[in-house]
């Protein structure tokens, strides 16, 4: 479906379109590149260069706009049913210094906005009026898109915001493009302010990585390109084989991002202080690292011996690293799914068992239960009888 046939088939961007005949609304960014890619849109970013309340209002009346969020940037973001819609007047940007926020300040031409971006894919936009489609194309994007050239904007481009590094390396092997010569030069200069950057900017950009399908090879290019090692010293190897692990074993979601950090280091400590974990990840961390060795041979509902508090994701990466098999790690999960113990701790604790046995016992308990043994509360019983007559539980 080509771009015209597109606008007219999304009830949004038709909506848009309809209201717009001084040809000032735009379709850009990500939308206008995944479009002419022949690709499904997640973005809707749409820009205008005159800013018009009525148009506000004129959505609002038309859809059933959820929420508006104004930010003092002159953006706005608007809700209806699921989706989410960015709408900002075109504008320029500067930063103040190399990996800092951009400051914003509004302009009045597209060509301007345009100008201001990261990669000549993403420099396209497209009119919304009632009768075009047509694309502003002043960095000449559409001919890379074509061609499946990364390039960047302009020299330098890296020197203001290293985050592109990253972003680069999540457009070129997600679209399987190669880089043009200023894009790679722009790597070596990144290198240099790499450490400047922001640990939630850094954050951001994993977290974008995790869920891409083509994740290993991106996690992959940045060790390879010393990315984080420029970022933080610490970060100072690249674990191939764990990064091959991590990938097959995590879903693709975004809370698995921070567990791909061990690929490039093991100092949990300098991890932990450097800003880009919450505690509950740094502990999730602590916790796998802490791990003893497990023999590779192990039936699924023994696992339950070092995974009870583990969380689903956490046995995940933690068997990856470990190298046990996936299968073996999935039929352990699906059973302890469905594991009820029938007797509580006050009941336990009744039957003479102390407290600080409790969770041995119920690790005990839960792996027989597993097995498809114990199903009554009786039986539990008679087996909570022998285990209170030994003198330990766990071997
Ligand atoms: P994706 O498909 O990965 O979401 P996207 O193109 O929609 O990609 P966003 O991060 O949502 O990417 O950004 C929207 C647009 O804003 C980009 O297409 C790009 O033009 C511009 N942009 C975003 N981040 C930067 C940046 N760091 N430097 C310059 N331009 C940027």
């Amino acid at each position: 479906m080509n771009i015209r046939e597109y606008i007219k088939t999304n009830r949004i961007l038709y909506t848009i379109s309809q209201f717009n005949s001084h040809s000032n609304i735009y379709l850009v960014g990500g939308g206008v590149r995944d479009l002419l890619l022949h690709r499904s849109v997640l973005d809707i970013d749409i820009v205008f260069e005159t800013l018009d309340y009525k148009f506000l209002d004129y959505l609002t009346d038309v859809f059933k706009v959820e929420s508006i969020i104004k930010s003092p940037f002159l953006t706005w973001k608007i809700s209806i049913g699921d989706i989410e819609i960015d709408l900002a007047h075109t504008r320029g940007e500067y930063y103040r210094e190399p990996g800092a926020l951009p400051e914003t300040y509004p302009v009045h031409s597209i060509y301007q906005d345009l100008k201001r971006r990261d990669f000549t894919i993403n420099s396209i936009a497209c009119i919304l009026t009632p009768n075009t489609g047509d694309i502003v194309d002043p960095m000449d994007g559409y001919h890379d898109l074509k061609e499946g050239i990364l390039r960047v904007l302009k020299a330098g481009s890296f020197l203001e915001d290293p985050t592109r590094a990253f972003r680069a390396i999540r457009y070129k092997n997600r679209f399987g493009f190669i880089y043009h010569p200023l894009t790679e030069e722009e790597f070596e200069h990144a290198k240099k302010l790499m450490s400047r950057i922001s640990a939630s900017r850094v954050r951001n950009e994993l977290e974008r990585i995790s869920v891409e399908e083509n994740r290993k090879e991106m996690f992959r290019e940045i060790g390879l390109k010393k990315l984080l090692f420029h970022w933080r010293d610490f970060f100072n190897t690249f674990r191939e084989d764990m990064l091959v692990s991590l990938h097959e074993y995590l879903d693709f979601e975004k809370d698995t991002w921070f567990y791909f950090l061990l690929v490039y280091t093991r100092d949990i400590e300098a991890l932990g202080g450097c800003g880009l974990l919450e505690r509950k990840e740094r502990r999730s961390l602590e916790r796998i690292l802490a791990l003893d060795r497990i023999e590779k041979e192990i039936m699924p509902e023994e696992l339950h011996r070092w995974f009870r508090k583990f969380s689903d994701d956490e046995v995940l990466a933690a068997g990856a690293l470990q190298g046990l098999k996936k299968e073996i790690l999935r039929k352990y999960l699906l059973r302890r799914k469905d594991v009820r113990v029938l007797h509580d701790a006050e009941e336990i604790k009744e039957m003479g068992i102390p407290a600080s046995r409790l969770n041995e016992i119920l690790t005990i308990l839960e792996i027989e239960k597993m097995k498809g043994k114990l199903r009554s509360k009786r039986e539990e019983e008679q087996f909570l009888r022998v285990l209170k007559s030994r003198h330990t539980f766990l071997p």
